[in-house]
């Protein structure tokens, strides 16, 4: 755990004692927060008003993160939103993004699908964060796990070289992002990456073919921190896409979705450039596994198995 002079001085005005209410109040947070914090986040506009897509800036003071005690060991959850907090403080090169997903602890729900796709506005055919399942033993000792299987947002992606017009790119925080203006839709990243984490949006709705369209499938996505309406075919329609660790929700100081709604707390992620973090006590851990690390990708995704 941290030292107590490394925990910054509004911190240790409140009292650190966790409380039911604390719980509560940092839970609800991690669900709601976004329209709290958004109002009174300073980040870089890009052209268009809406948060650069490249991150360029990067200490960001997010005061929906201010009421979340720092010293919650109580839980997960409430321990990553608090170190969430002290990454974003950092300038963007300082910080790296990691997820380590215990296997042990997935209980295969599909939780984590389907909020993303809530939260991204997904279409037919495009998921971010499928749940892979794996059965293996001989009858009857058989057992079944799951790979949650998100973007790896690997440290030497395939996808970023292949694309012609430079629209995909790696960013110093190590999330690989897609800027929805400039990609043409060629699809050679999707080709290009070995785990299937590049999906095209086709353009389809789920309620095609049915009497009616249902307004909550023309509502906006806020990917990388820009509205997306789909509407008239606009992007991301005709776009690859791909999960970006929800880095609309950590601009605004909330974690991935995926995170915030895993049941059995079996997702972790923070910054691994912070030693004291969650993850990276988790990195630390023995009992990795790295999907596809033969490829030479070096995925920022890890499993405890
Ligand atoms: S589909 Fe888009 S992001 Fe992918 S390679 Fe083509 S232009 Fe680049
Ligand atoms: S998992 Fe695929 S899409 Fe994600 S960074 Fe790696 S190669 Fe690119």
């Amino acid at each position: 755990m941290r030292s107590g002079a490394e925990i910054p001085p509004e911190a240790e005005t409140t009292g650190v004692e966790l409380s039911r209410r604390d719980l509560i109040r940092a839970a609800a947070l991690t669900a709601v927060g976004a329209v709290a914090g958004v109002g009174t986040v300073a980040v870089s506009r890009s052209s268009d008003g809406g948060p650069s897509p490249r991150g360029a800036d990067s200490v960001r003071r997010l005061p929906v993160l201010e009421t979340v005690p720092n010293d919650a060991g109580a839980d997960p959850l409430i321990r990553m939103q608090a170190e969430l907090r002290l990454a974003m403080a950092k300038p963007i090169e300082e910080r790296r993004w990691s997820m380590v997903i215990d296997t042990r602890k997935c209980v295969g729900c599909h939780a984590c699908t389907v909020a993303c796709i809530a939260e991204n506005k997904l279409p037919p055919g495009v998921v971010y964060r499928p749940v892979l399942e794996e059965e293996f033993g001989v009858f009857p000792n058989v057992q079944r796990r799951f790979f949650p299987r998100p973007c790896m947002q690997c440290d030497e992606p395939p996808c970023v070289p292949v694309c012609p017009v430079s629209a995909t790119w790696k960013r110093p925080d190590g999330i690989t992002i897609i800027d929805y203006d400039k990609c043409i839709g060629c699809r050679y990243c999707i080709s290009a990456c070995p785990y299937g984490a590049r999906t095209s949006d086709f353009g389809l709705n789920y309620t095609d073919d049915t009497p009616e369209a249902q307004p909550y499938e023309s509502l906006p996505n806020h990917e990388y921190g820009k509205s997306w309406s789909r509407e008239d075919h606009g992007s991301p329609v005709g776009n690859a896409r791909k999960c970006h660790f929800c880095l609309h929700r950590l601009e605004v100081g909330l974690l991935p979705q995926c995170v915030s709604t895993c049941i059995g707390r079996a997702t972790i992620f923070g910054d691994s450039n912070d030693p004291d973090s969650l993850v990276s006590e988790q990195l630390r851990q023995p009992n990795q596994l790295k999907l596809l690390e033969e490829k030479g990708t070096k995925p920022n995704v890890v499993y405890l198995v």
